[in-house]
């Protein structure tokens, strides 16, 4: 409250009385406390000085010739100025009624005549005081009601820009949706009719009949028409990534293979423009991984078509590097691949080696002929979504150099040589068939049941050149149809499948007579959470995904009467193998050593000796003994150190 307290000397007191002594006395002591005060000897008076003086605190008689105390009280409080001006009454009247009256006229205060002079200070100063305080709070309840009004408005205009932001957003996605709609549209449009137009160029291109100039014509025509599917391709991706609407849809493919693939095609394009190719795997590379093979594919073909494309002499060279995390305990690995590009055609300047990363961006001449300046900024984003970088060191007229690492989760060494699985195992038998029997056609039949094209073409791919018998199905219904007329001796079963699933299946074949002995083989990722449930359901056995292709060949055998026929003429002559197919379970460091020793001086006999004999002893060895013999045997010099290294530095990681 003392913050409050009204600084006396400049407060104005009205004081209006009738009676002069009465008057004299207040003023004196009302002066003589420092207040300024003015007298009304009538109500007129006072009602007419009211305005010009505006005092701070009215002391007012009430019984007054012409007109009373009240009747001033009740115009004062009436009027705009003056209404909360505080009166207090002063009058020889003692009744309560007339104190009743007083206060009911709006007057703060009453005091009765005769007063005690300290009476009168205190009590001024009291509504002095107040005043001050009420008017105080009305102020900061005015600056509070401002305050409030601005926060309202501020509110309000947040909400309305928010709402603006809303209803730009939703007209953005719209537009999004709408643009992404149109592009799907067009390029199924554009598509159908593309397709007439290369599958007729196609057949003209053969037509003998053709002269030179038409068939240049012809072949005009296809190119254009490639060259306008690339780019339809090209913007639908791009729109696609934009979007966040492309996943990635990884898979268990056999890498080796795919690779081979590549390389294969690219060097027969290197050939027909005279330059060189060279396609070099670094390390050993696993057999399957899991990962986009499409996107991958889709990343190498672009950096490799544009090495080509931009290189008029010399080389182009695809490496590929894998190097796996120690953790040999783990069934499968994890690591890190390197994929580079590198060629020795025009290279980009310095200042373009950003732009090209840009949708559209052409630096060179010759690629707005052939290309859509879409390549890069797709193989950017598709590497950044598998989670690695896409890199470029680049020197005008020496060349250009691209490069990019992706983890690899679960990948799976089968064997030391990709197609070491297919080539060993050359075939099968029905067990249980007489010798004579055997010559007879085979005939063992497998159902196929997977979701997925691509995880069923790596067991077609497995299976077929074995000599089985393939029935693929898309889902556990479809399964059920042609397990049916098929008749299979196995079923490899997927679990999670849409329509129907594996273990719905399952149920359901078993319930058949003709089924309840079949052989069935779950396939999942996931197979603990469905373990249970399979074996309730009756499956045989469970693979794991990726595919471990060691096991299953193990697995279906022995669940099936199936026995394996290995290509005896690929093993090494003096050596007995007793698992063809079978992990490579390297020696420890100091034999490692030992072979690196005689490989590195080039002794190859010295390395197929040592290596024969550390086999003696340790029959688990025999993979790695025969991939060292064999490379020895070849004088794969350089390839045998690469592999012994690389077992050894594996080793040496692990400890
Ligand atoms: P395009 O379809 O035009 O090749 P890209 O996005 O794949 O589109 O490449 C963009 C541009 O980067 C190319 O037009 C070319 O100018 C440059 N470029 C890409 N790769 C190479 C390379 N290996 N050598 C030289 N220039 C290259």
């Amino acid at each position: 409250m003392s913050d409050y307290k009204i600084n006396i000397s400049k407060r104005t007191i009205l004081v209006v009385d009738d009676t002069l002594d009465n008057l004299r006395l207040l003023m004196e002591m009302l002066n003589a406390v420092g207040y300024k005060v003015i007298p009304a000897q009538s109500g007129v008076q006072a009602l007419s000085m009211v305005q010009s003086i505006s005092p701070d605190l009215i002391l007012l008689d009430i019984i007054m010739p012409e007109i009373d105390g009240y009747e001033v009280c009740k115009q004062l409080k009436a009027n705009e100025y003056s209404h909360d001006i505080p009166i207090i009454f002063i009058s020889a009247l003692d009744e309560v009624l007339d104190k009743v009256k007083a206060f009911s006229m709006g007057g703060v205060d009453y005091i009765t005549k005769p007063f005690q002079v300290e009476e009168v200070i205190r009590r001024v100063e009291t509504h002095l005081n107040l005043r001050n305080l009420q008017r105080h709070l009305q102020q900061k309840n005015e600056q509070l009601q401002e305050k409030n009004e601005q926060l309202q408005q501020e509110i309000i205009k947040r909400k309305q820009t928010e709402e603006e932001l809303k209803r730009a957003k939703q007209v953005a996605e719209l537009a999004n949706c709408a643009k992404n709609t149109f592009l799907a549209n067009m390029s199924h449009e554009l598509r159908t009719p593309l397709n007439a137009i290369l599958g007729f160029a196609q057949i003209l291109n053969n037509d003998r009949n053709l002269t030179n100039q038409q068939k240049k014509g012809i072949q005009v025509i296809q190119y254009s028409g490639e060259h306008l599917l690339t780019l339809i391709n090209d913007i639908l991706d791009f729109s696609k990534i934009e979007a966040g609407k492309l996943k990635l849809m990884p898979i268990d493919f056999l890498l080796p293979e795919f690779l081979k693939k590549i390389a294969d095609l690219f060097k027969i394009r290197a050939e027909q423009k005279g330059i060189e190719f060279f396609y070099e795997p670094l390390s050993q590379l696993p057999t399957v991984v899991y990962a986009d093979e499409k996107r991958l594919r889709q990343v190498l073909l672009n950096l490799l078509s544009n090495a080509i494309k931009f290189t008029q002499k010399g080389q182009v060279s695809f490496k590929v590097n894998y190097q796996h995390f120690p953790n040999p305990s783990q069934e499968w690995h994890q690591g890190i691949i390197r994929f580079e590009v590198e060629d020795s055609g025009i290279g980009i300047l310095a200042e373009h080696l950003e732009t090209i990363f840009l949708p559209f961006q052409q630096v060179s001449e010759q690629a707005q002929i052939e290309g859509t300046g879409l390549g890069l900024p797709i193989c950017k984003k598709l590497i950044k979504m598998m989670g690695g970088q896409l890199l470029v060191q680049s020197m005008l007229d020496v060349g250009s150099h691209f490069w990019f690492e992706i983890p690899l989760q679960k990948c799976h060494f089968s064997s030391p040589k990709n197609n070491q699985i297919t080539s060993t195992i050359i075939g099968f038998n029905i067990k249980g068939k007489k010798e004579s029997q055997k010559k007879e056609k085979k005939d063992f039949r497998i159902l196929i049941v997977d979701e997925k094209w691509e995880n069923r073409i790596i067991l077609t791919h497995l299976l077929i050149p074995l000599g089985f018998n393939i029935l693929e199905a898309n889902n556990g219904q479809e399964a059920l149809k042609k397990a049916n007329e098929f008749c299979p001796d196995a079923i490899l079963m997927d679990l999670k499948m849409p329509i129907m699933d594996g273990l719905e299946c399952t149920r359901r074949l078993r319930q058949n007579d003709n089924f309840k002995k079949t052989c069935i083989i779950a396939l999942s990722a996931k197979v603990l959470d469905y373990q249970e449930q399979g074996l309730e359901a009756g499956y045989n056995a469970f693979i794991t995904k990726p595919l471990n292709i060691n096991k299953f060949f193990q697995i279906l055998a022995e669940h099936c009467p199936l026995e394996w026929i290995y290509d005896i003429s690929q093993q090494t002559d003096n050596l007995q193998i007793t698992t063809p197919v079978s992990e490579i379970i390297p020696p420890n460091i100091k034999q490692i050593k030992m072979l690196l020793k005689f490989a590195n001086i080039g002794d190859v006999h010295e390395v197929t000796k040592t290596a024969e004999a550390l086999l003696e002893n340790n029959p688990h060895l025999q993979p790695f003994i025969q991939e060292v013999c064999q490379l020895a045997k070849n004088f794969k010099i350089r390839k045998l150190k690469r592999f012994l290294n690389q077992y050894l530095s594996e080793k040496e990681g692990a400890m």
